[in-house]
This record gives C-alpha cells, sequence and structure tokens, in this order.
C-alpha cells in the first residue's frame, strides 16, 4: 500500500498517520467482507427460511480461486465456497449465491425445478441482474474507466415547458 503524505512530518508524525491509516483501512475492510463465520451463519438463516429440509450445509467459506465463478458447491460434501469478488456487494447478492450453492446440495443442474427452488428467495432475479452487469461491466473493462468526476444528470429530470400564453 502506498500512503502520500506531506514531506514536513516527523518520523514520528509519520509512523502515527501511518497507524491510523492502516487501522481505518482494516474496519473498511471488515465491513466490506464479512468472515467465513458470518458466511455459514448467514447460510444457515437463508437455507432455514427459503430451502427444504433436505438442504445440506459441510463448510461455507470465502475463496479466491473461483475465477469466473461466483460459487461453488462440492455436492457430495455439501462444501460451498464463495468467490472474493462478491465483496462489497450489497448484502442480497451476496445471499443470492449462497442460496443458489446452497439449493445444489438438493438439484445439481441448473433445472427448472433448480430454479424454481432458488426463487424462493425473493431478490434472485434482481441479483442475477445485478451480477450479470457487474460481469458485463468487467469483461468490457467498463469496471477501469475513471468516473466522472462532474456532477451527474438526474436520471430522470423532467423538462418544464416555460409558461406559454
Ligand atoms: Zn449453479
Amino acid at each position: 500500500m502506498i500512503i502520500m503524505m506531506p514531506a514536513h512530518l516527523s518520523a514520528r508524525q509519520e509512523q502515527t498517520w501511518v497507524d491510523t491509516m492502516l487501522a481505518r483501512l482494516e474496519a473498511a475492510e471488515v465491513r466490506r467482507r464479512p468472515s467465513d463465520e458470518e458466511l455459514m451463519d448467514r447460510a444457515r438463516d437463508l437455507a432455514e427460511k427459503y430451502l427444504p429440509k433436505t438442504v445440506r450445509i459441510g463448510s461455507v467459506q470465502w475463496s479466491d480461486q473461483q475465477g469466473r465463478r461466483w460459487g461453488s458447491c462440492t455436492v457430495d460434501s455439501a462444501d460451498i465456497r464463495i468467490s472474493t469478488r462478491l465483496r462489497g456487494m450489497p448484502r442480497w447478492v451476496i445471499d443470492y449465491v449462497l442460496v443458489h450453492e446452497l439449493a445444489h446440495t438438493i438439484f445439481k443442474g441448473h433445472h427448472e425445478q433448480f430454479w424454481a427452488l432458488v426463487s424462493s428467495f425473493p431478490h434472485t432475479e434482481r441479483a442475477r441482474g445485478f451480477l450479470a452487469g457487474v460481469d458485463y461491466a468487467q469483461r468490457h473493462g467498463l469496471d477501469k474507466e475513471p468516473l466522472d468526476a462532474e456532477q451527474p444528470e438526474d436520471e430522470c429530470s423532467p423538462v418544464m415547458n416555460p409558461a406559454t400564453e
């Protein structure tokens, strides 16, 4: 990590500043990325709420070995891995991926019954659209574009017709 700071700071001030910045980053990182334990608790809650009793949960962990996949499920052991690419995404998106992978402990393939099951989670369609958008942006390098510094126009700004006589 690179921290920029004014040249006139003393070594001691520098160290204090570095420590402060690191502590802030760490706190932000913890907020962005729930721990493996939290992921497991979340999976249990979701399984209970949206999936039939036949669902199985082995281990549930974050993984940076998922390549382009958002998650994976080893059906026999019911071990679920969730891609660290999902870090920082909305809760309901991560929940959808958990429900999806949990559902694979019941149905292996992506057939109609599988999707019917996954759709009992109310944000499934929205989350799939969200992830398709993220995937599209990453494949096309759109996530690397610098953000426009200018204030964006309102998405919807009705133009009032000037009063006419
Ligand atoms: Zn799947």
